[in-house]
């Protein structure tokens, strides 16, 4: 996607006359939510400004090797400073969402907050809460956006490693190693450019795959073989209660990955994992095909949303009741 001259231009004039930014993503942050911050946060500081990345939560460890990620601010561990940050920025930079109710503890502070705010994402139905939105939602990630937006600001002679690296991961979590239906020729462009940056893209895989502790493995084990149930021949169901997780020393991130694992049965077209956390129950929906789309199963019943093939939400009630629901609603989206 090429961001025309006359909706770039603005921001530039606003970047060039702005001291301080922050820059924002979702709450439970991904390998996109966190590329995309880190990737333009190096950006900004390359263009002089004061920049701080304030996510709402902490990021899992398998993200935290990116170089950037040491200046992160999660408004668990920091609430007054990402509010006082937040408050008092020139320019906010929403990443990764499409609406204020998605930045957890942020939200409040983000509404409020006079500076002024551009998103750039790639879900679909951008609100209304900011004032300059870029919103792309055939984009593979929003880390393709941002260079995208890098290059027509006229910054690609700014890309190096540390912005290759962030925003090659955030392309590569988010079309699960560039095999989705979302990847297009252009991302592949943008790939080759970033390598000649001096991205060495098995550095990457490496750090975010191959940097799994035993007893997350073991975890993954035992949700396969005691946990996974495959119904109407054509949905897999996974879940995990918070005994589960503590009996493997669970450990933020240790089920990334997991609702995938369904997916990759043959002649399963949707994939579902249902983890107890803190009381409530959280799930994941992943499917295949363009006529699937299991946002609208996630909007529908279960508070959330998302992209087509990738969603999320959120039962309050007991695993049992939240299978139950799960199983009961399914015919009414037949694949
Ligand atoms: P995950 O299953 O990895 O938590 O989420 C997959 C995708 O679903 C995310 O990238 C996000 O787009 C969406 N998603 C997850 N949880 C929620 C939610 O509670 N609300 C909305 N609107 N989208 C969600
Ligand atoms: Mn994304």
């Amino acid at each position: 996607m090429t961001f025309k001259a006359e909706r770039i231009n603005p921001i530039k004039k606003i970047i060039s006359e702005s001291k301080t930014a922050v820059i924002v993503a979702h709450q439970s942050p991904d390998g996109d939510s966190v590329g995309s911050s880190v990737g333009l946060y190096h950006y900004l500081v390359k263009k002089g400004l004061e920049v701080q990345i304030c996510h709402p939560d902490p990021a899992p460890h398998f993200l935290m090797w990116m170089k950037g990620t040491e200046t992160i601010k999660n408004a668990i561990e920091h609430s007054e400073k990402t509010t006082e940050l937040i408050e008092n920025a020139d320019l906010i930079f929403c990443l990764d969402f499409n609406s204020m109710s998605r930045a957890g503890g942020l939200k409040n502070g983000l509404l409020e907050a006079k500076g002024t705010k551009v998103m750039i994402d790639h879900h679909l139905d951008p609100s209304d809460e900011f004032h300059y939105t870029f919103s792309e939602p055939s984009a593979c990630s929003t880390a393709q956006l941002i260079i995208d937006f890098i290059i027509a600001l006229g910054g690609e002679e700014l890309i190096d490693v540390n912005i290759g690296e962030a925003l090659y991961c955030g392309m590569m979590t988010d079309t699960g190693s560039f095999r989705f239906p979302s990847v297009e020729a252009h991302t592949h462009e943008l790939v080759a450019l970033l390598m000649k940056k001096g991205l060495k893209p098995y550095v990457v895989h490496e750090s975010v795959y191959d940097t799994n502790t035993f007893d997350k493995l073991r975890l993954h084990s035992f949700a396969i073989n005691e946990q996974m149930e495959v119904v109407d021949n054509k949905t897999a169901i996974i879940h995990l209660n918070e005994e589960d997780l503590t009996r493997f020393n669970y450990k933020k991130g240790d089920t990334e990955g997991l609702v995938n694992v369904g997916l990759s049965i043959s002649g399963i077209k949707r994939s579902i994992f249902l983890v107890e956390m803190n009381g409530i129950i959280k799930i994941s929906f992943r499917s295949k095909g363009e006529n699937n789309p299991v946002n609208v199963l996630a909007s529908t019943y279960f508070q959330g949303g998302g992209h087509a093939n990738a969603s999320g939400g959120k039962w309050e009630g007991s695993m049992e009741e939240a299978i139950q629901r799960v199983k009961s609603v399914l015919p009414k989206f037949d694949v």
